[in-house]
């Protein structure tokens, strides 16, 4: 390093990908400091992944509770402490937040606390300390932000950042949008109790996922005790003597006494001074890179949500991994996006891997052959209870490619991971048969599926 900067790399952002960058960066002998605003541990730690799962955990008891009296367990007197189970996330995300910032430390990181903002290609300032600090390389991992609509009333409704802080859990609530975040909390407040409306304006929740998927998960969530009202927008929400009012496109009006949006999550480039160091964003106002991660700026690069390519904690991690090899070791390495498996922590969860069936249609030159299961779990069928599990197969017909895993149901993320292994690897459907069933499990189902269906009966 040229020692005329004060740091071989300076990172904006202590999220999943600004730590990860940080902490290979310093431990292969390089002089870093990472700057951040809130709390070390970014969107997934502070208000994203982590609090998100224990708040399903929390709520995913209800439901437990019911499987019990199924079994025969006599429960009496079970409630819900919000105000408990509050302080016991916020300790645990301190905690981990912990973790974290003792990990950058050990690893030599120097964690400044503060928003950086770029004065040009070499140089940040801590704003509100004047402190300027240069550095010979930048990384930008800031992430994302809630983004709400212009309905009028709008201030009067909270995001998720908002939901994880409540200091009351509502009796009765409005969540809006149909993507991973409304789906989960739509989830989360239905387990606890709350009286729960999810609100969308397309056709149904989850676009871009499986057809088959969307529609199970629909009925699937509705059993769980959300209601779902589709094809309709909110046009006003008005602040009430018992709560507030959300009007909406189809002349339907809910009094509820809190209204969530989660209408999606924009890159976080407000005020960070890319113009002065002529970093560009695209279109949709994210980070532009190249499949390095490299900006339209010398010296500087993005990681993770700001760059707005799959918005998940994993894949910011690889991609700062990725970024260190590439800048560090003189290997240069892109994250290949392809088969990233995913989940949504709704009630049933989903886990994903691969295409839909439609978008297999789209990519595969010949046929595409589709395998789906949909079937009682036997915990619920042993007391009747009618909770669904679906399962698909999409498989190129040419090669017998697996190319699409789908799985709607209990313990769809965990079963997913694995399955993303064989798809990640090109497996075909024999591949997947050969492979011997454990029995009784759910998953035995995804290599024992025979069955085609037939063409007509699938959605495209
Ligand atoms: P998503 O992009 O998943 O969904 C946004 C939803 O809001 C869509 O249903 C969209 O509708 C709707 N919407 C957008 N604009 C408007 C509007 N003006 N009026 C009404 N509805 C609107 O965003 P989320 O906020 O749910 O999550 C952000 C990202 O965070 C995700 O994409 C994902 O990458 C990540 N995430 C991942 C999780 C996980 O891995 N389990 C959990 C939570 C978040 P339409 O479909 O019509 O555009």
């Amino acid at each position: 390093m040229s020692q005329s900067y004060d740091y071989d790399l300076f990172v904006i952002g202590a999220g999943s990908g600004g730590v990860r960058a940080a902490r290979l960066t310093a431990l292969g002998g390089k002089r870093v400091a990472v700057a951040e605003e809130y709390r070390v541990g970014g969107t997934c730690v502070i208000r994203g992944c982590v609090p998100k799962k224990f708040m399903v955990m929390a709520s995913e008891v209800s439901h437990q509770l019911e499987t019990a009296k199924g079994f025969g367990w006599t429960i009496e007197g079970a409630s819900f402490d919000w105000k408990t189970f509050l302080t016991t996330k916020e300790a645990e995300i301190a905690r981990l937040s912990g973790i974290y910032t003792a990990n950058l430390g050990k690893a030599g990181v120097d964690v400044l606390q503060g928003r950086a903002v770029l004065k040009d290609n070499h140089t940040v300032e801590i704003v509100g300390t004047g402190q300027t600090i240069t550095a010979e390389r930048i990384l930008i991992a800031v992430g994302g932000r809630p983004f709400k609509p212009d309905v009028p009333g709008i201030e009067h409704a909270i995001t998720s950042e908002e939901a994880f802080l409540l200091h009351e859990l509502p009796k009765k609530v409005v969540v809006v949008g149909g993507g991973y975040i409304a789906v989960e909390f739509a989830g989360i407040y239905a387990g606890l109790g709350v009286d729960t409306t999810l609100v969308y304006r397309g056709s149904n929740i989850l676009r871009g996922f499986d057809e088959d998927v969307r529609a199970h998960l629909t009925r699937e969530i509705e059993k769980h005790g959300v209601k779902v009202m589709l094809g309709c927008e909110h046009t006003e929400i008005v602040k009430t003597e018992n709560g507030l009012l959300s009007r909406f496109s189809n002349d339907w009006e809910i009094e509820t006494d809190q209204v969530m949006f989660a209408t999606g999550r924009q890159p976080y480039v407000k005020d960070l001074g890319l113009e002065n160091a002529g970093v560009e964003l695209t279109e949709s106002g994210a980070i532009k890179v190249d499949d390095y991660s490299k900006t339209t700026a010398d010296n500087i690069w993005a990681v993770g949500d700001v760059t707005d390519r799959i918005n998940l904690t994993p894949v910011a991690i690889r991609e700062a991994v990725a970024f260190h090899e590439t800048v560090y070791k003189n290997n240069p390495q892109r994250f290949d996006y392809e088969a990233v498996p995913t989940a949504v922590f709704s009630q049933p969860p989903v886990g994903t891997v691969g295409l839909t069936e439609a978008e297999a249609r789209r990519a595969c030159p010949g046929e595409v052959d589709v395998y789906v299961t949909r079937f009682r779990p036997m915990k619920y069928a042993f007391y009747g209870a009618e909770y669904r599990t679906l399962m698909k197969l999409v498989v190129e017909a040419e090669t017998q490619k697996v190319v699409g895993c789908h799985i709607v149901g209990p313990d769809a993320p965990e079963m997913i991971q694995l399955a993303a292994i064989a798809v990640k690897a090109g497996l075909t459907k024999d591949q997947w048969d050969a492979t011997c069933a454990l029995h009784p499990t759910a998953a035995e189902e995804l290599v024992t599926l025979r069955d085609k269906q037939a063409p007509q009966a699938s959605v495209g």
